[in-house]
């Protein structure tokens, strides 16, 4: 089955991540299905892309992201199958495989520009078109070695993200202007902060580095705001509301931009 590696990396009993029902029956053809990118704080920070096809989420790691310029190819690395349901999964993972903090950090629909995804695929050449909250317009993964294997398991997982020039290419660095997430508005610490920052006391998924160090920020910050929602008092209360329209007035600020992009 298309999910056997994402079971074999991963115990349901120590991670909150959901094991996935067979079955899903999902559009075929050039029809809109669902697309998402999580965003993934684990040994080095990566951004998830992650298509549906087949009833299960294709999946491609990005270590720095989509970017909106055509000029920028993003390494992306063809990774195992997800469930579909891990496509809204949004939470901290304690230990083992992905151990770290996933956030939601877009989703919409994404649309085949050619009818046939096996095939694209194969070739190493897949086009389509993103219909997300962030990302939108078209694009095109293609695979940058030889070879006409796709299967996971195989040795050509090396792709490039790509996105093509339209009316939501730009210059604009998305992944710094919009890093929050889609599902809870909120950042690592606040994701963190909604589960249990002690979570990794004696094993944390990066030491030293600048990702070691990102997260004893993050760390830090959701300890901070975790004791300063249970304290209860006016001026934690006050602090958190003001934390919370900071962050609104965030998203209504990439609304707004993605809609003067739009033109
Ligand atoms: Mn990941």
């Amino acid at each position: 089955m298309a999910l056997d590696e994402y079971k074999k990396k991963r115990d349901f009993t120590k991670s909150p991540e959901p094991a996935g029902k067979d079955g899903r029956k999902s559009p075929a053809g050039k029809t809109a299905r669902f697309f998402c990118v999580q965003k993934h704080l684990a040994s080095h920070l990566h951004y998830d892309l992650r298509l549906e096809h087949n009833g299960v989420l294709l999946s491609w790691a990005v270590p720095k992201g989509p970017a909106l310029d055509p000029a920028t190819n993003r390494l992306a690395m063809h990774v195992e199958d997800h469930p579909f349901e891990y496509g809204e999964f949004e939470g901290v993972i304690p230990e083992g495989y992905g151990a770290g903090i996933v956030m939601l950090w877009d989703r919409g629909t994404w649309t085949p520009e050619s009818d046939d995804v096996e095939a694209a695929l194969a070739k190493g050449d897949l086009k389509f078109t993103l219909d997300g909250y962030k990302l939108k317009g078209s694009w095109v993964l293609v695979r940058t070695k030889g070879g006409a294997k796709w299967s996971s398991g195989d040795s050509d997982r090396s792709w490039l993200l790509i996105k093509h020039r339209d009316q939501w290419s730009g210059e604009l660095d998305i992944t710094e202007f919009a890093p929050l997430s889609v599902k809870s508005e909120g950042d690592f610490a606040d994701i963190l902060a909604e589960d249990n920052p002690d979570v990794w006391r004696s094993n944390r998924p990066a030491q030293g580095g600048d990702t070691g160090k990102l997260f004893e920020r993050i760390i830090a910050q959701a300890v901070a705001m975790k004791t300063g929602r249970s304290e209860g008092s006016e001026g934690s209360k006050a602090s958190s509301r003001s934390e919370s329209s900071k962050r609104s007035s965030r998203a209504t600020t990439t609304k707004k931009a993605a809609a003067s992009k739009k033109r």
